[in-house]
């Protein structure tokens, strides 16, 4: 596909990225290879806008993939971050800060009795499993094909988000040795779950599950699916372990839990509980949290783990997520997916808006997404197109069909508007597009 508008400043840097970095970036999907084009390199953003280095304004649907629910530069998560940059950046010993972050996950999230800090939603997860296989002395971890939970060595096996949007069945460098103990599952399929039990008893140490899944898109759980999970690991003594890296703090003040009410054995967190900054956790049971070091034996440690400019945005960005954000975020992602469907049924494009919360994904397909099978049969090639005419009306959406779209409390009528502007041509892109 041909690209009519141009981006020379981005494209400069993208060449001189690609000289010392693999791909020109440092995360995959920011590379627009699902989509093609110049990837935008941001030199700014504000409230629900970001400005690339060509200086062109983007209304920001992608919100750094989560965590800017309160818009970007937000003043007060702005000031608390320099008052605590001007005390010093990183001490190496324990700090308030990361006292008062842990206390206000515990206080917002009740199956959370005790937390650890980390740096990113892939250390939260890595160490949640070897909490669990150390708590119970078990082996084996049932993880869902599309669910993603960072890139650690055994759960890249039929992993979402950047996996999907290359089509990688796993990756080279993950061993059998330790991608052998995985076993995955199709998502919302509770009798395989059923089943695989039956053929491990007494060797499952876990099951990991995103909360209400977004890195296939977003595919919530069907009714029953995450009780059925919880049930299941009660009934053989393993840990249901609920990965709310992406959902925590976003779909409501207690994350997804806070929807479904299906309390799990150990959480994951990252993303908005750091503001913008890396920060993110593992917590659950105190029982189960005990067995980590030092309380216990099982060891977990960070250099950078609570480091105060990160604890100090994320309690900012906390403490300013009340009842009334929350219904805000709601209200401005139910008015964009109103918008969305109907462009897309004006220009007669098949497509189905699947949310979970105010996360949401719009797959080109008019069949019900439940699993990753499904997820996988849209006709992407519109996304393209819909993806790219967004792009060059001044709209940044998420560069890949297999990940959820993020809006923020700062997103308001005037944002709604330019993205209501820009969908007719959109539409109309997805409906001629080819493949
Ligand atoms: N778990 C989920 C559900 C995620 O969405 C992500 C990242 O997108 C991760 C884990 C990994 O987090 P990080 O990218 O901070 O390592």
């Amino acid at each position: 596909m041909s690209f009519p508008y141009e981006a020379p400043v981005s494209q400069s840097l993208f060449d001189r990225a690609s000289a010392v970095t693999p791909g020109g970036v440092n995360s995959p999907v920011r590379a627009f290879r699902a989509v093609g084009g110049t990837p935008r390199f941001m030199v700014s953003g504000t409230g629900p806008y970001l400005t690339d280095a060509d200086g062109r304004e983007y209304v920001d649907l992608v919100c750094s993939w989560g965590p800017m629910i309160l818009g970007h530069s937000h003043p007060e998560v702005i000031a608390a971050v320099q008052e605590a940059v001007a005390r010093g950046t990183s001490f190496g010993t324990p700090g308030a800060g990361e006292v008062e972050l842990a206390e206000e996950i515990v206080a917002r999230i009740e199956p959370v009795e005790q937390v650890r800090l980390v740096s990113s939603g892939t250390e939260a997860t890595m160490s949640a499993i070897r909490l669990a296989r150390g708590f119970t002395g078990r082996p084996k971890v049932i993880k869902f094909a599309g669910c993603y939970h960072g890139h650690v060595d055994a759960l890249l096996a039929a992993a979402g988000s950047g996996v999907a949007t290359f089509g990688l069945p796993d990756t080279p460098g993950v061993t059998g040795a330790q991608a052998g103990d995985t076993i995955v599952l199709p998502y919302n399929d509770l009798e395989a779950v059923r089943a695989a039990f039956a053929a491990h008893p007494g060797e499952i140490a876990c099951v990991i599950t995103e909360a209400a899944p977004g890195n296939m898109g977003v595919v919530p759980p069907l009714p029953g699916f995450n009780q059925g999970l919880k049930d299941l690991c009660a009934a053989d003594g393993a840990l249901y372990i609920s990965d709310e890296v992406m959902t925590g703090f976003r779909v409501s003040k207690a994350g997804w839990y806070g929807i479904d009410g299906v309390r799990p054995d150990l959480m994951t967190f990252g993303k908005v509980m750091g503001g913008g900054f890396p920060a993110a956790a593992f917590g659950g049971r105190a029982d189960v949290m005990a067995h980590l070091a030092p309380a216990g034996p099982v060891y977990q440690a960070g250099t950078l783990s609570g480091n105060p400019i990160a604890t100090a945005a994320g309690v900012a960005q906390l403490r300013l997520l009340d009842d009334a954000a929350y219904e805000k975020v709601d209200a401005v992602s139910a008015e964009v997916r109103d918008l969305v469907t109907a462009a897309l049924a004006k220009e007669g494009v098949a497509h189905r808006v699947q949310a979970a919360g105010n996360m949401f994904t719009v797959f080109f397909t008019d069949a019900e997404v439940t699993d990753y099978d499904a997820a996988k049969a849209q006709e992407s090639f519109r996304f393209t197109a819909f993806f790219h005419s967004m792009l060059s009306q001044g709209v940044y959406l998420p560069p890949s069909a297999f990940e959820s779209w993020f809006v923020s409390t700062a997103h308001d009528a005037a944002a709604v508007e330019r993205i209501a502007a820009a969908l007719p041509a959109a539409a109309r892109a997805a409906a001629g597009a080819t493949a």
